[in-house]
């Protein structure tokens, strides 16, 4: 069984993918976790992300693991703990041309599909419905507004938690720095060659600007249960 998630940064993927994982007994897969962590490594070594000969050697050669342990989900690069640093907004900056590479794609798709070999899971992502596993059973394209989406990034950033609260507020400076942020990256998602940001033809589209994470959860579930 798998469940794709797709959609824009900052549409509640991870906290979705994260809840229906725990409601449905899913393994949870976040694909981002992986480009984030091939450019947090070119970053860290001094890579120029914008070399995609030497990108794609680094994305090859690095070890990456995610774990869904009972604190969370860690991502540990060649036995080291990043999963932390791979959020910064320097990676945020620069993740959109690693993942543009098509050999790092490769590198990535391969281990997404390996993830899948042994687990029933749940993989959020922008291309999961439409390449990585086309024929999912379920599949969902999750966006809000871009407002929505910015406040929601700028509250959980100082530790709120948009699931619990809806109504939590953020600074409006700062909600509009992380907005810009967000839909330039999304161009820059939607816009590449390679598996482009896009719904798959088959996914259901659910807007969740105005859904609270359990609503959402609960169509997905009602998806699953056919
Ligand atoms: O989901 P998250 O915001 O962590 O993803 C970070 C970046 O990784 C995206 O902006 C996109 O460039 C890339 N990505 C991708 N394909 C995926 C998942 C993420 O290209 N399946």
């Amino acid at each position: 069984m798998i469940v794709a998630i797709d959609g824009p940064a900052g549409s509640g993927k991870s906290t979705v993918a994260r809840a229906m994982a725990a409601r449905e007994g899913l393994t949870y897969l976040d694909t981002g976790a992986m480009y984030r962590a091939v450019t947090d490594a070119a970053l860290t070594r001094g890579i120029d992300v914008a070399d995609a000969q030497a990108v794609s050697e680094l994305a090859h050669a690095i070890d990456i693991v995610l774990d869904n342990g009972a604190d969370g989900p860690t991502v540990t690069v060649d036995g080291q703990d990043r999963t932390r640093a791979i959020r910064t907004p320097e990676v945020d900056a620069n993740v959109s041309a690693v993942a543009a590479v098509p050999a790092v794609r490769e590198a990535m798709v391969a281990l997404q599909r390996k993830a899948a070999e042994s687990a029933d899971v749940v993989a959020e992502g922008r291309d999961i419905g439409t390449v990585v596993f086309p024929a999912a059973e379920v599949k969902v394209f999750l966006s809000a507004d871009a407002s929505a989406r910015a406040r929601r990034r700028a509250v959980q950033r100082h530790g709120g938690d948009t699931a619990t609260d809806a109504n939590a507020t953020a600074n409006a400076e700062e909600q509009a720095k992380i907005e810009a942020e967000l839909i330039a990256r999304d161009k820059a998602d939607s816009t590449r060659e390679t598996a482009p940001l896009k719904p798959a033809e088959d996914a259901v589209r659910i807007d969740s600007t105005d859904l609270t994470v359990d609503e959402v959860c609960d169509a997905i579930s009602e998806l699953i249960a056919g």
